[in-house]
Formats: C-alpha cells, sequence, structure tokens
C-alpha cells in the first residue's frame, strides 16, 4: 500500500503556460527560462493550470492515508518561490505534507530513500509520480512504484 506519494510538478502537477512577448509559449530554453524566472518572481507560475486528474489521484492516495509531496527539480530561489505560490493558490492547506525542492532530477530518489527512512516506509511503499520516464525508470530500478503520468488512468483502476 502506497503510504508517501512524490509528485513531480512541472508537466505532472502542472501544465506549463507562460507569456513571453505576448504568446503563451508550453516552454522555452534553459537560458531563457532563468531570465523569465528572474522577471516574474514568485509570479512565474501565475497561468500555470493544475492537471485535474493528476489531482484526483493524489486526492486517491490522501484518502487512503498516504502522505502526499511536491517534489520538484528547480534551478533557482525564484523558480522555488513561484512553485509553492502556485501550490498555495491551487491546493487547499496541507494538501501535501511538503514542497520540496532538489536542484536536479538525479536528487529525486535519494530524497524518497532519506523520508521513507525518517517515516520507516518500506520503498515498494513509496510512489514517485512523474513526466520524465527516465526518472521514473531510476525510480521502478530503485524498487520505488514509479508512475509516468500518461499511466495514471491505468493507476486510477
Ligand atoms: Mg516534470
Amino acid at each position: 500500500m502506497i503510504k508517501l506519494a512524490f509528485f513531480d510538478m512541472d508537466g505532472t502537477l502542472c501544465a506549463p503556460r507562460f507569456y513571453v512577448n505576448g504568446k503563451t509559449v508550453g516552454g522555452m530554453s534553459d537560458e531563457a527560462w532563468l531570465a523569465f524566472c528572474e522577471k516574474n518572481g514568485e509570479d512565474t507560475y501565475r497561468f500555470c493550470k493544475p492537471v485535474p486528474i493528476v489531482t484526483e489521484y493524489a486526492q486517491k492516495l490522501r484518502d487512503r492515508g498516504a502522505k502526499i509531496y511536491v517534489l520538484s527539480t528547480s534551478q533557482t530561489t525564484w523558480e522555488k518561490a513561484a512553485k509553492q505560490k502556485f501550490v498555495k493558490q491551487n491546493y487547499a492547506d496541507g494538501f501535501f505534507t511538503e514542497v520540496i525542492a532538489v536542484e536536479h532530477d538525479e536528487d529525486k530518489l535519494p530524497v524518497i530513500r532519506k523520508i521513507a527512512e525518517k517515516e520507516g516506509v518500506r520503498l515498494e511503499d513509496c510512489e514517485l509520480v512523474e513526466d520524465t520516464y527516465a526518472t521514473v525508470l531510476a525510480a521502478i530500478v530503485a524498487g520505488i512504484r514509479g508512475t509516468h503520468i500518461s499511466q495514471i488512468y491505468c493507476s486510477l483502476e
């Protein structure tokens, strides 16, 4: 039974949507992104939307007693603050146990291991929900339940 569930933000909990030079875009180069975050600060995610099926899935896990975390890669403090604001604006207080930011995708599994150890939860009772398939596979190989966003409908059955 899943006791700890970790949700990626960009492309998983959050549908990317940014206004750049009067146009809506779904993403940009790393360099442009850094500048965009610096310019927009904590409002960087203002036009992003939550993904209802992912929220529904998180709610289902919560109803079954799991603790739910946001586990997201953020390169800057602006991006971290923007993600915190997105969560605050789109989810009830306490929906997520914690919003965790890591610097690199590779840092996600060590964070899950650490929290699992602290909570006394087996890795097989932890789940990572992600849109980056390489990270999903790394979780599965590590003995964690890895769910790609494309598999959410299967997991809701
Ligand atoms: Mg992502």
